[in-house]
């Protein structure tokens, strides 16, 4: 069997094996909390379009007992979008509960999701009551959200810093209550990795009837393990992951939804989970997220961050307009974002800058290549990116003859003699 057939059959097999992820995305709840993301209803319907077309298993359209407005778009939201689960929040308290079974009611399949922080320091210093008031408002608060809706989550608010002895009696008694799924949120992103594997697995191990619900894992990205702690507490046995377009949330964010989705996407030979959403909107739904919020994702963000699939270094270059998968381990396509190999800095090389011509109309070699590419370079040296406009002035001081004129007119100066540039392959980092 020749190499590329035998790496398909084992990806076949993989996808096989592949056990299914929930996507519950909380964009519009957890994301929009977030200071500078609040969203207008009609905004927020929009959002909920687009993440319907993502692909997500879940959407937690709000949190109801906020305001009118909110209650208003959650259950506009659950009459529009008929495929997802809608879900909203509410605590553990009968006018919260009463206003998400509103907000629900019009849904094709609606969800409660309540809670209640059960960590010694929630109760004690945030909540003041015991643990015995604290079970008890839980379980009250599963039965009430039960007459309304089928579908219950609860939630144990910072579960991962509880008592475990007590969680696990919080988490018995909510599933004899009738919830359907459990969720234990590591609120304030101080988990890690591998103590988050053995929380899930201890959990489902000790708990009374934890087959029969689905776990699930929502994670804050205060250390930046919010993504890693998601993976983890899969291996660990969840099945839904809580989590964000751009990984916008309270603090440092939720774990992003378009890392989880590619981590399982890419690596299926170490996590062979799949979900159902829909790779190609990854990109277009973070950009719809970033125009509606205002609030841009850093340039160096995976996945949807302008540089995920850029390339400036020579070396970089080079080796991605040979062979993509020199330095890609995804290709943008897959996600929908723009691939852009050819960024000319001062660390670009003559290939690229012989692409970037050629894409121009323009074909250089030899001694006319490095005249234009020793060019370009002092230039660069003053500026962080070469535009078109910059190549087309220096293809007409060297040869006016293929430059249209009027072309280029606000490009930077073309220097008079140009200097040798010291690195004619381009540089960059190797590494
Ligand atoms: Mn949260």
């Amino acid at each position: 069997m020749r190499q590329g057939e035998f790496r398909r059959s084992l990806e076949r097999s993989w996808h096989m094996a592949q056990e299914q992820v929930r996507i519950f995305d909380t964009t519009l709840r957890d994301g929009e909390q977030a200071p500078g993301f609040s969203l207008r209803p009609a905004e927020k319907i929009q959002l909920a379009r687009q993440l319907d077309a993502l692909g997500v298993d879940v959407i937690e359209a709000g949190y109801p007992i906020a305001s009118s407005a909110e209650a208003d778009a959650v259950r506009r939201i659950a009459t529009e979008i008929r495929r997802p689960i809608i879900a909203c929040l509410a605590r553990c308290h009968p006018a919260d509960l009463e206003r998400a079974a509103w907000a629900i009611e019009p849904a094709a399949q609606g969800r409660i999701h309540t809670f209640i922080a059960t960590s010694d320091l929630h109760l004690q210093a945030k909540l003041r009551i015991s643990r015995e008031q604290c079970l008890e408002a839980a379980v009250d608060g599963v039965r009430f959200a039960r007459r309304h809706t089928s579908d219950v989550q609860f939630s144990a608010e910072d579960a991962t810093r509880s008592d475990i002895d007590f969680l696990c009696r919080v988490v018995e008694a909510v599933i004899k209550a009738g919830a359907t799924t459990i969720n234990l949120p590591d609120t304030v992103g101080y988990s890690t990795p591998d103590e988050t594997l053995e929380f899930f697995t201890l959990i489902r191990t000790r708990v009374p009837n934890a087959d029969k619900v689905v776990f699930s894992t929502h994670c804050h990205d205060d250390l930046g393990l919010a993504v890693a702690n998601s993976l983890a507490a899969v291996q660990g046995g969840a099945r839904q992951v809580e989590c964000t377009i751009n990984g916008i949330g309270e603090r440092a964010g939720n774990a992003a939804l378009e890392e989880v989705v590619m981590a399982f996407n890419v690596r299926p030979d170490r996590i062979p989970y799949s979900t159902s959403v829909v790779t190609k909107l990854l990109y277009p739904s973070s950009e719809m997220l970033t125009k509606l919020t205002g609030q841009p994702v850093q340039v160096n963000k995976a996945i949807v961050g302008r540089n995920a699939f850029a390339h400036e270094a020579g070396i970089h270059q080079d080796g991605v307009l040979k062979d993509r998968r020199t330095y890609e381990i995804m290709s943008a396509a897959d996600v929908g974002a723009p691939w852009n190999p050819l960024v000319l800095g001062k660390h670009s090389g003559r290939h690229a800058v012989q692409k970037r011509c050629a894409a121009l109309g323009f074909a250089f070699e030899g001694d006319e290549l490095i005249g234009i590419y020793r060019a370009l370079m002092v230039i660069a040296d003053d500026r962080k990116t070469i535009e078109d406009a910059d190549i087309i002035k220096v293809v007409r001081s060297m040869r006016p003859e293929l430059v249209a004129v009027g072309e280029a007119a606000d490009a930077a100066e073309v220097p008079a003699h140009p200097v040798a540039a010291m690195h004619e392959s381009g540089y960059g980092h190797g590494v």
